[in-house]
């Protein structure tokens, strides 16, 4: 096994107080991987808390145990002191937000599947072969020897349905499956994982209409973009949480190769997330505007004003297209 595997292993079987962190602006991957190894540790008799510096998006309380994610000034307000802090799904140290402040005074445990992972851990065990972090904390446990039922296997489950699509995207390759059939076994349930997406407020549907409204497609339909501003979540009594999966129904258009969503948050930034179906790196695009990603899913933060933001974005992602298709096309004649 890894060796950084094994010093992750290692320190967290020696340390008693431990803190596990994810990252800001949480996907299901990070909340299951979160929830996963905090209830792994605890069975092991540990004294953990788990925390992300980030509201959560309210369709994931539709499993009881995210009401144990603390918030910054919550761990800060208990006066924890952690021995370890168990990084998990964050690639760089923005992106565990104010949680970055334990770094001096604790060992860094990183624990990551994204290539724009900048090993900003004491130890780190990144590997882009994984669909989802979550499949590493399946790894961590068993080593640890963590017993598992049905309601740990069902909250590890979810980060790899939601980071692999449903097991419809290109990473999900037989690890994911085999991965998942282990905890399908340990009693996971996937029709319970996908209550999560399948729980919309009919205001949900008509941000769609409006984000499908906006819709504009470039370069022979090759690339679609839609966005929301905050008027937008205002006007129809939802906020940034309720487009989660818009940039999923964009790159279902026929045709398409890179899908781009534009929101506008409530802190007047704007999120730009990345979806690509065969070949277009999303993750070049995302790192070049100051975020980072996977090739076929990719996300960056921009602040300012929002169509100032759109045209620029929208640009950028052009000229990438066009270059890479040129290479692609070089390649593929050589
Ligand atoms: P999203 O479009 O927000 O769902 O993000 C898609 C992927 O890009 C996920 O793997 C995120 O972890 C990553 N990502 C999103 N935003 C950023 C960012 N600002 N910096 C680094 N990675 C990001
Ligand atoms: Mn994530
Ligand atoms: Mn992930």
């Amino acid at each position: 096994m890894n060796r950084e595997f094994l010093s992750i292993v290692a320190k967290l079987s020696e340390s008693s107080n431990i803190l596990v962190v994810g990252h800001i602006m949480p996907d299901g991957d990070d909340i299951s991987s979160v929830l996963s190894a905090k209830i792994g540790l605890e069975r092991l008799g540990k004294n953990v808390l788990a925390g992300i510096d980030w509201r959560i998006p309210w369709y994931f309380y539709e499993f009881e145990e995210v009401n144990q994610i603390l918030t910054y000034e919550q761990v800060k307000e208990r006066g924890f002191r952690p021995e370890v802090v168990l990084i998990v799904d964050a690639s760089s140290p923005d992106r565990v937000g104010q949680f970055q402040e334990f770094f001096d005074s604790t060992t860094v445990l990183l624990m990551d599947h994204h290539a724009t992972n900048t090993l900003f851990g004491d130890h780190n065990w990144v590997d882009t072969k994984f669909g989802s972090t979550a499949q590493m904390v399946v790894r961590v446990n068993n080593e640890l020897g963590v017993p598992y039922d049905e309601k740990l296997a069902t909250l590890n489950l979810m980060g790899i349905a939601t980071d692999t699509g449903f097991f419809r995207y290109s990473n999900a390759d037989e690890t994911v499956f085999s991965d998942a059939t282990k905890l399908v076994s340990l009693g996971g349930k996937v029709h319970l994982v996908s209550r999560i997406f399948e729980n919309k407020r009919i205001e949900q549907f008509k941000l769609l209409s409006t984000m499908v409204d906006h819709l504009r497609l470039e370069l022979d339909d090759k690339i679609v973009y839609s966005y929301l501003s905050k008027e937008d979540y205002e006007n129809n009594n939802c906020n940034e949480d309720d487009s989660g999966g818009f940039v999923g129904e964009l790159r279902s258009l026929r045709g398409v190769e890179l899908a781009i969503f534009l929101s506008e948050y409530d802190s007047g930034e704007v999120h730009i997330s990345f979806r690509s179906k065969d070949w277009f790196d999303c993750s070049k695009l995302a790192t070049m505007l100051g975020g980072g990603g996977h090739p076929r899913a990719a996300g960056c933060t921009i602040k300012g004003d929002l169509y100032v933001i759109v045209e620029e974005v929208i640009r950028e992602a052009k000229n990438l297209f066009l270059t890479s298709l040129t290479s692609l096309n070089d390649s593929a004649s050589k």
